[in-house]
This record gives structure tokens, C-alpha cells and sequence, in this order.
């Protein structure tokens, strides 16, 4: 049995944060994934295989714990791990060996080495998380756009999201038969499209969170589900801008509504609006309409909607037009 130096097959430094560990591990399985090294399998499974194994132990702060700590006394683990086969045969009990019991499993598809460590000399599950008790799913999170009238109506939407489940062929084990699961490639983990229900808040906003309760990755051994967390990302509008609860919108009028003041039909999300001009407006001027913008998200009292007038100037002039345009212009400039 050959000692695995899991920081090497990672190339990771021995002090390296979880988070390195983690892209280290991404980096390595995009590359030596059999799917993408179809001339170069055999290889491609081994290392695989090697990286799988590596994250495993590396990607759990428990396993990598004790890896640090008996790792390279692996020898003497290793007569330790046989006298505690021969004590759990007899006793019948759940194989604990310093905690290494509950992954792996006999047969893990990983090395003799892992095995060694992590499976209990044998028969002892990878999920089976026998001498722990049930475990709770783990909270998933994933990234859901709804349009800005979605956020402003609420209520039911059915929705197909992409999440990250237990691989279903091995039950999120990662191996199947003694061998590495061939959906998940031992990771134990799989992308798949599931629907939802899911009943949006009125006037929820960009990075806000749903939670699905019990929507999550499932529990092992009898353990309650995850949750499932949408962040909301709400689509760009055509037509509003949002800050907070309050929306912003451009809209064109005449020279003269600006001038001689005018009733002008101005959109909502609550549907169309008159609102008054008053005389002499300036261009440009932002005009707030009370309560027409988002709902609170908390209940609270509604935002505003600010309109802002762009005046739009005559072009193309007709002779009469020009005339009469000097002649105001004459009026102004004390010419008669
Ligand atoms: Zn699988």
C-alpha cells in the first residue's frame, strides 16, 4: 500500500484555506473529467479517481483533520485499523475508528490507502453515518431572475431550476458496486432541472433571498432535508428603474406642456395615470406621483414614482411657425 499525499494530488500547500482547496479540486476535475479526455481515459479515470479521492478527504475539515494528524503514521493506523476490524466483528457494533468510520465504505472505488482510513476495514457505508445518527441535508443555493412585474405582483410562480442533488444512480455515495458511480464520476453530486412552486414576496428586491424549506439537498439516514435559498436577481425594465422601492421614469413632453402646463398620461406599474403639468415647467423637472411605486417587501407603506419630463423641442419648422417663434423671441428680448 502506497502512502497518498492528497495536498500533493491536489497541489495545494499544506496550510491551504478550504477555498483553495475547493477551486484546486474544480480546476483538476474540469481538466482530467473522463468525459472530456475521450482519447486519453485510462489516464483520465486514474486521475480522476486520485483527485476524487483527494477532495474527499481534503474537502472535509473532519476527514482532513485526522489525515493531518495520522496521515503519516499510516502504517500504525493502518494495525490499528485491523485490530479495530477484528473487535467491531465481534462486538457487532459500528466500526469507529477515531471518527474515520462513516466514508468510504469497503470496496470504495477509491484507494487501498482510503479505504484503510476511511472505511472501517470494511463494511461499514459511506452513508450510513451509523455511529453519527442522522444527518440534515445541506442548504442549497441557486440564483432565480424574475422580471420587475413578477417583484411588484407576488404570488405563485412555477419555476425550473437548475440545482445540485444527491446523485440519485448512488444515492450521493459516489460508488456504486464497489466501482465509482459512472453518472456522478464519484463525486456524488449532480446538476439536474427540478420544478418548483414558489410564491414570491410583493416587492422583493435584487439579492433578496426565498427560502424553499426542505427543498434542499436530502438528509442521510433518516435525516430532515436542506433548504433551497433563491437569491432573486430582477431582470432590467424597459421602461423603469428601480432604487429601492422607488421607481424612475423618463418621459417625453411638448415644449408647449412645459411651457403653457398640460394633463399628460403617465405609465405605472398599477396602470396608466393623468398627472398635471404646471405652467412654466422647467425641463428636465422630476415629478413624483405618491405611493405609485414598489410595495414593501416588509409591509411597509409603498414607494414613490419619480417622472422625469424631457421636453421635446419643435424641429423641422414651418415658415409660420418660424415667425411666430421670432416674434415670441422679440417679445422676450423687450423688442417689439
Ligand atoms: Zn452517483
Amino acid at each position: 500500500m502506497n502512502y497518498k499525499d492528497y495536498y500533493a494530488i491536489l497541489g495545494v500547500p499544506k496550510n491551504a484555506p478550504e477555498k483553495d482547496i475547493k477551486s484546486a479540486y474544480r480546476k483538476l476535475a474540469r481538466k482530467w473529467h473522463p468525459d472530456a479526455n475521450l482519447n486519453n481515459t485510462k489516464e483520465a479515470e486514474d486521475r480522476f479517481k486520485d483527485i476524487s479521492e483527494a477532495y474527499e478527504v481534503l474537502g472535509d475539515s473532519e476527514k482532513r483533520r485526522k489525515y493531518d494528524v495520522l496521515g503519516s503514521d499510516w502504517q500504525q493506523a493502518s494495525a490499528q485499523a485491523e485490530q479495530q476490524r477484528r473487535y467491531r466483528t465481534s462486538q457487532n457494533e459500528p466500526f469507529d475508528f477515531g471518527g474515520f468510520s462513516n466514508a468510504g465504505g469497503a470496496g470504495s472505488g477509491f484507494s487501498d490507502f482510503f479505504d484503510m482510513f476511511f472505511s472501517g476495514g470494511g463494511g461499514a457505508r459511506r452513508t450510513a453515518n451509523a455511529n453519527v445518527g442522522a444527518r440534515r441535508g445541506q442548504d442549497l443555493e441557486t440564483t432565480i431572475e424574475l422580471t420587475l412585474r413578477d417583484a411588484y405582483d407576488g404570488g405563485k410562480k412555477s419555476v425550473s431550476l437548475q440545482v445540485e442533488d444527491a446523485c440519485a444512480r448512488c444515492r450521493g455515495t459516489g460508488t456504486e458496486n464497489g466501482r465509482l458511480c459512472t453518472v456522478c464520476h464519484g463525486t456524488g453530486r449532480v446538476l439536474q432541472n427540478k420544478k418548483f412552486d414558489i410564491t414570491i414576496p410583493r416587492g422583493i428586491g435584487d439579492g433578496q433571498r426565498i427560502r424553499l424549506s426542505g427543498q434542499g439537498g436530502t438528509g442521510t439516514a433518516g435525516g430532515a432535508s436542506g433548504d433551497l435559498f433563491l437569491v432573486v436577481k430582477i431582470a432590467e425594465d424597459p421602461t423603469y428603474k428601480r432604487k429601492g422601492s422607488d421607481l424612475y421614469v423618463d418621459l417625453p413632453v411638448s415644449l408647449y406642456d412645459l411651457v403653457l402646463g398640460a394633463e399628460v398620461k403617465v405609465p405605472t406599474m398599477a396602470g396608466q395615470v393623468t398627472m398635471s403639468i404646471p405652467e412654466g415647467t422647467q425641463n428636465n423637472r422630476l415629478m413624483r406621483l405618491a405611493g405609485k411605486g414598489m410595495p414593501n417587501v416588509k409591509g411597509a407603506a409603498a414607494g414613490d414614482e419619480y417622472v422625469r419630463l424631457i421636453g421635446q423641442l419643435p424641429q423641422s419648422l414651418t415658415d409660420k411657425e418660424r415667425k411666430l417663434f421670432k416674434e415670441l423671441s422679440g417679445l422676450r428680448n423687450g423688442k417689439k
